[in-house]
């Protein structure tokens, strides 16, 4: 029995929107600590994945749980993010006119103070949390200067920061390495690799180069359902697989 290292159930989900379904009768399971990659085809349902993970989109049927006891279905879009699942979309949206420092100051306030923050005292300890997560990102030098200067790859790599300073148990990350340059794309695999373990980490991405590099297990996801879960080298040895993506 090994249900008890599963952190997040989607079980049996369906989503339509105006009779077109774009998820059907999806099920996915993540554990406790795991580096997952979901790939597929444009259109598969992985939007519509996250979204319904993090409370934006309702599903029509099906479970939704966090650990054996959260129905993420009974609660809200913040209550989810406090509940510990945090997500990063493509586009960094870091504050361009603060400094980085600032960005994870104010992201470990959330919404709840805002920018009092910023005059605020923060304890020791929280002056260490933001020093390791500064440390974590790779971002020490950069701390004092404006989030606006960073490169593109800085900028997600602070935006994975500021989602780190709510302490979450799953991170939702999309796409992360678009746009970025091959040396970005290694410092951000190690990233990733890095929070594996501490926290569970699910990842869209499309380049498959990178996918190969950070995942054990990779989820494929076709029409609103899993099409195949394994190994990389697995699931792109399925002939199902090799026919959805070589169609599209
Ligand atoms: P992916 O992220 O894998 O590309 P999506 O989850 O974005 O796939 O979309 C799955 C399908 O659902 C697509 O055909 C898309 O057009 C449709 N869809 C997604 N969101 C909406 C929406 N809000 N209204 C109508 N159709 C949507």
């Amino acid at each position: 029995d090994i249900s008890h290292k599963i952190l997040l159930y989607v079980e049996g989900v369906s989503v339509s929107f105006d009779g077109f379904r774009a998820l059907n009768d999806l099920s996915f399971y993540v554990d406790v600590g795991e580096l997952r990659c979901v790939i597929g085809p444009n259109g598969a349902g992985k939007t519509t994945m996250m979204d319904v993970i993090t409370g934006k989109t309702r599903p029509d049927s099906g479970h939704v749980f966090f650990g054996q006891t959260i129905n993420l279905l009974e609660l809200d879009e913040p209550r989810i993010a406090q509940a510990g699942i945090g997500r990063k979309f493509q586009k960094p949206t870091v504050f361009e006119s603060h400094s980085v420092l600032e960005n994870l100051e104010l992201a470990m306030a959330g919404d709840k103070r805002v920018w009092s923050i910023l005059f605020a005292r923060l304890s020791g300890e929280q002056r260490d949390r933001i020093d390791e997560v500064l440390g974590i990102i790779g971002l020490r030098e950069q701390a004092g200067g404006l989030a606006g200067a960073l490169s593109h790859g800085q900028k997600q790599w602070l935006e994975i920061g500021m989602l780190l300073m709510q302490d979450p148990l799953l991170l939702l990350v999309d796409e992360p390495v678009a746009g970025m340059t091959h040396q970005e794309m290694d410092r951000t695999a190690e990233l990733l690799l890095s929070l594996a373990g501490k926290h569970s980490v699910v990842v869209v991405e499309h380049d498959m180069d990178f996918v190969r590099s950070i995942a054990r297990r990779v989820t494929v996801l076709h029409q609103g359902s899993v099409l195949a879960e394994g190994s990389m080298d697995e699931v792109q040895n399925d002939p199902r697989v090799v026919e959805v993506y070589l169609g599209e």
